[in-house]
């Protein structure tokens, strides 16, 4: 009786304890709680989001460092604390409906999608369309909606939105995006193109467009769809 007890309990453990499960712990811990991330759904949201799904086969074992890593189209996936701390400032209710620029791997509109109603997210390379939402199906992400095209101009069909996030750096705010945050709605956005650019938040109040600068980062180009930075 009690060893199939304790067979029971070993095989429950381990369908939550993938073999990332202490690497995602040690993440949450060193790369975020100790960096001032403390809200708890966000670091929930981190300790079930599997991130070595969303990394190419060389760099699996780098998948939980405290870095960002390349991904297919010279593309990369974001360092974790940086994917968190946009998140954060988005202050997400679970009735939100968010719009992503960029999905690039999908590491980022998954955990968000733990934190919202929707996701809705923007790519403009198609290859990269197709690798994250192959990863969402399997992963049974089902709140999560993608589409190839220049998120420059959003996606006004699905507008407004509570909350936009762009990981993706144009040199300036695209002006259209404003126009499809809800009342009250959070866009972040890193603002500058090349080099250092910095994240920008601004939040839409009685109509108005409210701007902060909250941190250095650095992010790839956003790009048109004829390879040009914005
Ligand atoms: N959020 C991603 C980060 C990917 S890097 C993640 O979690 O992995 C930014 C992505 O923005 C790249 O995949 C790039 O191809 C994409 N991108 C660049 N310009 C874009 C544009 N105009 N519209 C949509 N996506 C764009």
């Amino acid at each position: 009786m009690l060893l199939i007890f304790a067979m029971i309990t070993v095989v429950e453990c381990s369908s939550q304890k993938d073999a990332f499960f202490y690497d995602r712990e040690k993440m949450v811990e060193l790369q975020l709680k100790n960096r001032g991330i403390n809200n708890e759904s966000v670091l929930a949201a981190f300790r079930q989001v599997p991130r070595h799904e969303f990394v190419l086969p060389d760099y699996l074992k780098y998948a939980y460092t405290d870095n960002p890593l390349p991904i297919n189209e010279g593309q990369t996936i974001s360092q974790p604390y940086i994917v968190a701390f946009m998140t954060q400032v988005l202050d997400l209710r679970k009735s939100d409906r968010v719009l992503e620029i960029g999905t690039g791997s999908g590491y980022q509109a998954a955990i968000l999608s733990q934190l919202c109603d929707s996701v809705f997210t923007i790519e403009l390379f198609e290859s990269l369309n197709t690798s994250a939402t192959a990863i969402f199906r399997k992963l049974n992400y089902n709140n999560i909606y993608t589409k190839v095209g220049d998120g420059y101009l959003g996606w006004p069909e699905k507008a407004p939105f509570d909350a936009i996030i762009v990981t993706c750096s144009p040199s300036h705010v695209p002006e259209v995006l404003t126009t499809q945050l809800a009342e009250g709605g959070k866009m972040v956005i890193p603002v500058g193109g090349g080099g250092i650019q910095e994240l920008v938040l601004l939040q839409k109040k009685n109509g108005k467009i409210r701007k902060k600068d909250i941190l250095p980062v650095r992010f790839v180009p956003m790009l048109n769809d004829s390879g040009k930075k914005y």
